[in-house]
């Protein structure tokens, strides 16, 4: 039976919220699909034309205050943030399923990431240049992108849209915002804390429903000027295609098969350390997520024994309950994807040392899973997983195992375990990933620092996150002024 609050969440267009209509998006629990989290509307082509329209309208008023009186409207939002991080973290729980310390530490990136780019407000900056005209000032300015579409996927339902929304208002763009539809409600609530912090009407505008209706329009309509977009390499490739014909500018992110190498001196202990968040952690829902171990033959038989140990440990079950390690996945979609690559797994021939199994009876439960002597051109080595399996690959040492991690389509993030530092500076350099981590895991990002991929991981444009992103939501230019 199913249990429910029948709890209706609005759309907002142009600072009015919209209930549902009697087509609606039901949003429930994935640990508990009986639970129905509230129903959410499912936008129409009008509705998405209406809330562009309304982001361009906007955009004049919202591009011409101070940028740093638009930063204390920022720093109100973190304020908030703060202040309803417990509410938030257990709604983001309950529709995404990640454990409730997972759900914290996410919603204070993105309080985080709020600050920091409130700040920004007081640093955006252009350049003067030399000039080779006497009593000529040569100078660039920063000037808002315009109208930008934010299309976000459900694995970090606030953190994603902070790293992508901050930055667009800071810098002074308006915005059509379009969460995943398996996680609406944590979006809605970060709409509802920019509205609170006074975000004036048709700023941020917000469409829930079938992603590829609104989305379809969110990135072919010649009103908008840029696409901010993370989720699946398929759906990208589609936007950049609809974004060309504007030439709307595009900054795409799209998944990863990422490497964990762990070479034979490495501190053992952390090595597993390392293995297990990264690969079972936030259930292996994550691009940057360790999908790959590439471990030195002379300490593959110890490691894998170690880490097995410590999966064995994990205790799967419901985000909010206290003992939880992981969390269930977030959809039958993706039970089914996982589900498909365990059988896979051992059909390829590769040991399975743990798990391999699913349980849907109830929520979305998949047990960590360890496939060893895996080879890199086997499907589960090459193709994105999404979920909590990792694939143990032997290599011969570090140059054999830069060659095995790089022979893959992916290129997102990458990390080596070693205590041997020209080892580790070689693999740096030599490595083809937007992000290389020493001694650390595959996940994890600082807010300051450009994040994007290399290969097919990304549109290969624009980076994320830090002042990298006043380089997609500003355009330049250049001002000849001659004051002879
Ligand atoms: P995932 O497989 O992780 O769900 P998707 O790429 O399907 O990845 O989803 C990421 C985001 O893209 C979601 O917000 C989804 O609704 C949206 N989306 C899906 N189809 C389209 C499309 N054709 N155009 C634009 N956005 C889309």
């Amino acid at each position: 039976m199913k249990t429910t609050n029948t709890k209706l969440y609005s759309n907002l267009i142009n600072g009015n919220w919209h209930p549902p209509g009697t087509d609606v998006l039901e949003n429930h629990n994935p640990a508990d699909y009986n639970e129905v989290i509230g129903f959410f509307p499912m936008a129409t082509l009008e509705d998405t034309k209406q809330a562009i329209d309304s982001a361009r309208a906007a955009l004049p008023a919202w591009s011409k205050i101070p940028a740093p009186t638009r930063g204390a409207i920022l720093d109100k939002a973190s304020q908030i943030l703060t202040s309803r991080l417990d509410e938030i973290a257990t709604a983001l729980t309950r529709e995404e399923g990640k454990t409730l310390a997972e759900a914290k530490g996410e919603v204070t990136r993105a309080r985080d990431i709020f600050k920091y780019y409130a700040g920004e407000g007081w640093r955006i900056g252009g350049e003067v240049l030399p000039s080779s005209v006497t009593d000529e000032l040569l100078y660039t300015r920063r000037e808002p992108l315009g109208v930008v579409s934010i299309i976000t996927p459900w694995n970090f339902p606030i953190a994603i849209p902070a790293w992508k929304i901050a930055p667009a208002l800071i810098y002074g763009n308006t915005i059509v915002f379009k969460p995943a539809e398996d996680a609406p409600h944590t979006a809605l609530l970060l709409v509802e804390v920019l509205v609170e912090a006074g975000l004036p009407a048709g700023v941020i505008n917000f469409l829930t429903g079938d992603g590829a209706l609104i989305g379809t329009e969110m990135t072919s309509n010649p009103n908008v000027n840029g696409i901010s977009f993370t989720g699946s390499h398929n759906t990208g490739t589609k936007i950049y295609q609809n974004a060309i014909k504007n030439m709307a500018r595009v900054q795409l992110e799209m998944g990863g098969k990422n490497a964990l190498v762990v070479l034979k001196d490495a501190d053992l202990e952390l090595a597993v350390k390392l293995a297990i968040t990264g690969g079972f952690g936030l259930t292996g829902q994550a691009c940057t997520a360790t999908s790959r171990i590439i471990v030195q033959e002379e300490i593959a038989e110890a490691f894998v024994s170690a880490l097995t140990t410590a999966a064995k440990n994990l205790k799967l079950g419901n985000g909010l309950e206290s003992g939880t390690n992981m969390g269930p996945l977030v959809n039958q979609d993706q039970l089914q994807t996982s589900q498909n690559y365990m059988a896979l797994g051992q059909k390829e021939g590769a040991t399975l040392l743990l798990g391999g199994e699913v349980d849907g009876t109830k929520g979305y439960f998949a047990q960590a899973t360890i496939f060893d002597h895996v080879q890199p051109t086997m499907r589960i080595a090459q193709e994105e997983i999404f979920g909590p399996v990792i694939s143990i690959i032997r290599a011969s040492g570090l140059n054999d195992a830069i060659e095995k991690a790089n022979a893959i389509s992916f290129g997102l993030s990458a990390s080596v375990v070693t205590n041997n530092l020209r080892e580790a500076f070689a693999f740096a350099n030599q490595i083809e990933a937007g992000v290389v981590k020493i001694n650390e895991p595959t996940t994890g990002l600082a807010l300051n620092a450009p994040f994007g991929g290399f290969k097919q991981s990304s549109a290969n444009t624009f980076k994320e996150q830090g002042q990298a992103a006043m380089d997609f939501y500003t355009r330049t230019k250049t001002i000849y002024v001659n004051h002879g």
